[in-house]
């Protein structure tokens, strides 16, 4: 397969580049030049097959052509290692729960993808980055408010010949999420920034710019604009299909995404694509609402983000949003008009405020019983606003509630239990770099590695 950029000005690439590159050198988005139609027997199937399988046959369709086939089959097993059930929360509302994987969020299956199609690449003996470095090591540069780092530093755990660098602002991310990826060690080294998230990503992006540093050592981020880290998440679609359809439930079905850079959903909209039968998707945000206002008027007028009770969501310029638009105008043809028209036929938004995610999470909890995270919660009462009479709705949980216990707790009033796997993380001994927010300090540092 091939991959073009969504700004159309950067040499097309092959899978390897772009998983390698994450972003295209005119700064546009990969794109896959094709995106095949699953044969309809495997859909009448569908709802008698695992998660493993379902998963296999759709990253065979999208990477079949690039890695060889028992190559491919060990990296979907094995990025696969825990299940994403689809849970009962009202008559027709079910929660997706894509955290039982091993940082309880959702980012863990594209993070754990990526590093294993990178670890195969490498493998293969190409030169997977940078010609010119004389340490054949990876080295993966990663900026993190809290979630991101411990999915990419969980997801690379131990593959041979990548070495991952998480910066974070010192002090700035909670307990929980700190100790899962200060407590790794092996290839994870924990960098905590004198500064912001800002200037944590600011290191980074000067790292990749520094030509000296990139003589002395392969550099790559492993960004959620990433193919290997957004594709991937398809996987969960249509296994909630198949699932809706052993229970009879899946024909008049919609998909609802609590949603931040917007790659989720668009894993989700890449499966519709390949034939996957949803009927309608909802793009749920919290009050960071620039996508929400795209569908009212068509305009698309990024801001600054602001801070939410949902903070993986913060985000006022999605970076995938461009994939989004390049998908529906069929790469470009299509006036900005006709493509907003065959968007708005597909996908529809809710956002709210906090004080909305916090009535929701505890009418939710009193009325089902049933703990929503306030990502999931978004997903939850677009659902409940939105469904129409005949449509079963199934949202995202995108993250586990202990992963934000201070806040669940004091909304809902209980003590909610943190799972043995997050207890494990906060029981590890702390280990990280003490850095400034100098970039000198960070080159100096990383020019001895
Ligand atoms: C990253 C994240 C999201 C948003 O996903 P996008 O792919 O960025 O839209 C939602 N919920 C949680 C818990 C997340 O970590």
């Amino acid at each position: 397969m091939k991959y073009y950029s969504t700004n159309g000005k950067a040499p097309i690439a092959d899978l390897q580049k772009a998983v390698v590159k994450g972003l295209a050198e005119d700064r546009g988005l990969y794109m896959p030049e094709e995106i095949y139609k699953l044969p309809k027997a495997f859909f009448g199937d569908i709802s008698g097959m695992k998660f493993q399988d379902i998963a296999y046959n759709v990253a065979s369709n999208f990477f079949g052509e690039d890695v060889d086939e028992d190559a491919l089959q060990d990296i979907v097993y094995d990025t696969l290692s825990f299940d994403c059930p689809v849970v009962k929360v009202t008559d027709n509302i079910y929660a997706l729960e894509l955290f039982h994987g091993p940082t309880l969020a959702f980012k863990d299956v594209g993070a754990r993808f990526m590093a294993r199609l990178l670890g195969y690449f490498l493998r293969q003996g190409g030169d997977a980055c940078g010609e010119t470095a004389t340490n054949r090591t990876v080295n993966v540069l990663v900026a993190t408010s809290g979630d991101t780092g411990s999915a990419v530093a969980n997801g690379f755990l131990g593959v041979e010949g990548i070495h991952v660098y998480v910066l974070y602002p010192k002090g700035k991310v909670s307990p929980i999420q700190e100790c899962q990826f200060t407590t790794l060690g092996k290839n994870i080294t924990a960098i905590e920034v004198d500064g912001v998230f800002d200037d944590c990503q600011a290191l980074v992006k000067s790292a990749f710019m520094d030509e000296e540093l990139n003589q002395h050592m392969k550099l790559t981020s492993a960004n959620s604009i990433n193919v290997a880290r957004f594709l991937p998440q398809a996987f969960y679609y249509f296994n909630a299909y198949a699932r809706m359809k052993a229970l009879g439930l899946a024909d008049n079905l919609v998909m609802c995404v609590p949603s931040g850079n917007f790659g989720n959903i668009c894993s989700a909209l890449f499966g519709h694509e390949m034939g996957l039968p949803i009927k309608r998707f909802i793009a749920a945000n919290n009050a960071n609402d620039v996508f929400y206002n795209y569908l009212q008027t068509g305009k698309y007028e990024p801001k600054a983000s602001i801070q939410t009770l949902a903070n993986a969501m913060d985000v006022g310029d999605p970076s995938n949003f461009a994939r989004i638009l390049n998908l529906y105008s069929q790469n470009g043809t299509l006036t900005p008009e006709a493509t907003h028209h065959r968007i708005t036929n597909l996908i529809s938004g809710a956002t709210y405020s906090d004080e909305q995610i916090k009535e929701t999470m505890r009418q939710c909890y009193s009325e089902t019983g049933y703990v929503l995270d306030p990502h999931g919660a978004c997903g939850y009462r677009a659902l409940q606003e939105g469904l129409k009479p005949g449509e079963v709705g199934v949202f995202c949980e995108t993250a586990h509630p202990a992963k934000f216990k201070e806040k669940v707790d004091d909304i809902l009033g209980i003590d909610i239990e943190i799972p043995a796997r997050l207890r494990a993380f906060m029981e590890g001994e702390k280990q990280s770099v003490e850095m400034t927010k100098d970039f000198a300090d960070f080159k100096a540092y990383l020019m001895q590695q």
